[in-house]
């Protein structure tokens, strides 16, 4: 059992989604009050941006990642998040390959929310994606508060149409 910090009650461990870097694997608010909180969050433009970013590099970080150790390191935005909802970067260029590091988990909590380069090099970044890895499509369209279900539809799409691909 774990008491979420958010509503308070005790809840079995399965009502918690995974949260590596927290010492026990688990995250703080149960699941119930962390969609709860991000239907809140996604509300404001900020939050909806924030939201989506996540979304996007959550998406993308298992081809642009894959295997890394969890345990020891996360993805960073060398150009922050809130900072680019701040001066306006579009999604596209906030959450492209080369504005993407590993950093172990201690290096990110200290890096917090600064940015490690500036609006230039975060331009450079976006000219020196393929094509491919410029792609944020999956989200684009996505403008309504219910963003974990269009992504887990779009996701699943996206699988499919993978599949098929490989089929062919
Ligand atoms: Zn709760």
């Amino acid at each position: 059992m774990k008491t979420c910090w958010k509503c308070g009650e005790d809840k079995e461990l399965e009502a918690f989604w995974k949260r590596k870097s927290n010492a026990d694997g688990l995250d703080n608010f149960c699941a119930t009050c962390k969609l709860e909180t991000r239907r809140e969050q996604s509300q404001t433009p900020q939050g909806l941006y924030e939201t989506k970013s996540r979304i996007i590099t959550a998406y993308n970080k298992q081809f642009w990642f894959p295997n890394y150790d969890q345990y020891t390191y996360q993805v960073d935005h060398k150009f922050s998040i809130r900072k680019g909802y701040q001066v306006g970067i579009s999604l596209d260029v906030i959450n492209n390959k080369n504005n993407l590091q590993l950093l172990t988990i201690y290096d990110n909590r200290k890096k917090g929310r600064k940015c490690s380069i500036n609006i230039d090099q975060l331009h450079t970044t976006y000219q020196n994606c393929s094509r491919h890895t410029r792609l944020c499509e999956i989200v684009r369209d996505i403008t309504d508060i219910n963003i974990l279900e269009v992504m887990r539809l779009k996701i699943t799409e996206r699988i499919d149409a993978e599949k098929s691909q490989i089929e062919l």
